[in-house]
């Protein structure tokens, strides 16, 4: 079979530039740089890049800082500021050409033209060029969104660097009847037109095509669809892996093209397996090379006597065939990669794209000389005794997709760890990079989910799409599951009088809310403490973890009354051995009533001070002689723990004062020889005639 390279296929030179770019970067920044967004639009160089320190973010916030690389499609002028705002150092790897179509439309814009951009509206390239006209450009993919335009009387027209050249001639030429002044501008890249072109007249000398590039590289799916109008057969393929022997049947001669983003290791790859299925059977082509043997489970070796290969072998030696699972033993890291003993006659070769999953962090698990790895067979040349070439980073990925699909398919419960954040939710290592959409994250919305990186997280698989390579977690599926066990539980085995640990969910003005374990239950305000709260927040805030007693259990209605003030000492038990009735103590004025006043003499403890007992004379309202906060003495005239009442009285400590210290004159004259009214005048007279004036008075 003859196969044919296309003239012009893989990278172009703004993605070789963009690369040297983000090598020079991550040289220069050995904790690593990240790239706002995929570098260039192929999932195995981004990954290879990454083993280098070029490290992808899907958001301009999950970079942690140092330096960023903008990507070859280039960014918006919105996010360069708030890059240049962060103090992170910028590698600008936009291409050239992209940057010349943003300064046109950015400049056409101002000249007072409606830019009209024709190309895919969701595609980077294309948002990065608008943002450049503050949103004024509108885009056109095909011939009916341009016949639908309004008439305008400036027009200027651009076109994504990689649309199809047909399609822009087409399109501008609709475009042309809605402008009274049009000015088209060739922003289309001449690597992609050249590419096209190639491509197309190589199709037309073949009996079918490979077009190689990632599916979500807008430049390679332009290619395909070039090579599919040729009517010829033709297959997009992201790497050698997707190649079927079937397809070849009966071909003999294959062109082979690769989008701008290709790297030239992968197209060698695509190649060789092509060269390889030279040799294979028509039964083999049929079955994509898997003729009869049972799949062979990780760490096996396949049966030599089975092996097509035998007359090559020792006896030592083991049969390999592509797509074979085997366990060998690392013997040498070499700059081409891990050698690697698998059995065979000569070491096996790991490259270093080969090592490790596409997408997951490799820091702590970095194979060594003498580890013992799983690898795939990708390819094996029995007949020049080259060696067989390896992929453990197959073998790793088949081994993550096979567990997810597993825990999908039984429900299981899996740990994985975030590496970063998106837009959208959480990266997730799975062994495979899986994604978390923020709305599974946690029991209840979560804005800020920086804290989760590098934590690990119990998730359940939602979707597994092996192909696509696509998985999406949950860790709030296994939160409510959870939730719901410990609401059974606390249902079940609650009781009244029991201790609980809680958590505060929510205030409001009757009381707090508190979960004890997935139910919630109520703390009403008059439980929260022996002192008069007014409202919770004086005694809780939401997210304080407490201990709370379970005053009553309503299984039926659901419904459970919690208390916190039983959990502290009460005042009253106490009262009646510390405070006695004729006692003068001190207390504090807490609130005032047409009755008289409340007298707090410890906390919990409150007694009244009847309105008749403020003060010797008649008091209308308790404002004339007290103040809420004031400390007054007063005399106990009763208490009554049991009734929680105690009586009180300022008029009577007061009279009590006044007779101590009249008393005490007394005393201090008769030791002194002098007589009362000598000294200070008949001052007990005078103070019970002053008392008595008041009285009158009322
Ligand atoms: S395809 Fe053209 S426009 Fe796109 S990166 Fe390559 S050189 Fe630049």
């Amino acid at each position: 079979m003859e196969i044919i390279i296309a003239q012009k296929a893989g990278f172009c030179e703004g993605v070789k530039r963009a690369i040297e770019i983000a090598q020079k970067a991550a040289s220069e920044h050995p904790e690593g740089v990240h790239t706002l967004g995929e570098l260039i639009h192929n999932r195995h160089e981004v990954a290879r890049l990454a083993e280098k320190g070029v490290h992808l973010s899907e958001s301009l916030a999950s970079v942690p800082g140092g330096a960023v690389v903008f990507p070859s499609h280039g960014i918006s002028p919105a996010l360069r500021a708030q890059a240049q705002a962060r103090g992170l150092q910028i590698y600008d790897a936009t291409c050239p050409k992209v940057k010349r179509a943003q300064r046109l439309a950015a400049s056409l814009t101002s000249a007072g033209y409606q830019v009209v951009i024709i190309g895919d509206p969701a595609h980077a390239e294309v948002r990065g060029i608008v943002a450049h006209t503050d949103g004024r450009a509108v885009v056109v993919s095909n011939r009916a969104e341009a016949e639908a335009l309004p008439p305008a009387e400036k027009v200027a027209v651009l076109s994504q660097t990689t649309h199809r050249a047909e399609d822009v001639n087409d399109i501008t030429a609709v475009i042309r009847q809605k402008a009274r002044q049009l000015r088209v501008e060739k922003t289309m890249c001449d690597w992609t037109s050249d590419a096209q072109r190639y491509a197309r007249e190589l199709a037309a000398q073949v009996d079918m095509m490979v077009v190689i590039g990632g599916r979500n590289s807008a430049n390679t799916r332009n290619l395909a669809s070039v090579v599919h109008d040729s009517g010829k057969p033709a297959y997009h393929i992201e790497d050698a892996d997707e190649l079927r022997p079937e397809w070849f049947l009966g071909v003999r001669r294959v062109g082979v093209t690769a989008g701008a983003s290709t790297p030239e290791w992968i197209t060698e790859e695509v190649v060789r397996r092509m060269q390889s299925f030279d040799g294979t059977t028509e039964e083999e082509k049929y079955t994509g090379g898997d003729t009869s043997e049972p799949s062979v489970p990780a760490g096996a070796t396949e049966p030599a006597a089975a092996e097509p290969e035998e007359e090559h072998m020792t006896e030592d030696m083991i049969g390999l065939r592509p797509g074979q699972l085997v366990t060998g033993r690392v013997v040498a890291k070499t700059d081409d990669g891990l050698l690697v003993d698998v059995g065979y006659k000569t070491e096996g070769l790991v490259r270093p794209h080969d090592i490790y999953p596409a997408g997951v962090p490799t820091a702590g698990r970095e194979v060594e000389v003498g580890d013992e790895i799983d690898v795939v067979v990708l390819r094996i040349d029995d007949k020049d005794e080259g060696r067989p070439l390896l992929s453990r980073r197959r073998a790793e990925e088949d081994k993550a997709w096979s567990r997810l699909e597993e825990a999908l398919q039984n429900g299981e419960v899996i740990t994985a760890r975030v590496t970063e954040t998106t837009k959208g939710g959480l990266i997730v290592d799975a062994g495979v990079r899986a994604f978390m959409p923020a709305s599974q994250v946690g029991l209840e919305f979560i804005r800020d989910l920086s804290p989760y990186v590098g934590t690990e997280v119990r998730a359940r698989v939602l979707e597994v799409d092996r192909k696509a390579r696509k998985a999406i977690l949950s860790e709030k599926a296994v939160l409510e599951e959870e939730r719901q066990k410990a609401r059974e539980k606390i249902w079940n085995t609650i009781q009244e009088g029991d201790v609980l640990p809680g958590k505060v969910k929510r205030l409001t003005d009757f009381g707090a809310f508190v979960d004890i374990g997935g139910v919630d239950g109520l703390l009403h305000v008059s439980e929260l403490s022996w002192t008069r709260v007014r409202h919770p927040s004086e005694v809780l805030h939401e997210g304080d973890t407490i201990n709370v007693k379970v005053l009553k259990v309503d299984r039926e209605r659901q419904r459970i009354s919690l208390g916190l003030k039983q959990l502290l000492p009460d005042p009253w038990t106490q009262a009646a051995s510390k405070y006695h009735e004729g006692d003068i103590v001190e207390g504090k004025v807490v609130r005032l009533t047409g009755f008289g006043a409340f007298v707090e003499l410890e906390e919990g403890l409150d007694g009244l001070v009847h309105i008749s007992q403020l003060a010797p004379h008649r008091v209308a309202h308790p404002e004339e002689v007290v103040s809420v906060g004031q400390v007054v003495p007063v005399k106990i005239l009763s208490i009554n723990p049991e009734q929680k009442r105690i009586s009180l009285s300022i008029r009577e400590a007061e009279h009590e004062k006044n007779r101590h210290e009249a008393a005490e004159v007394t005393s201090q004259q008769k030791s002194e020889g002098v007589t009362l009214g000598d000294m200070v005048g008949d001052v007990l007279d005078r103070l019970q005639a002053r008392d008595e004036d008041k009285s009158g008075q009322d």
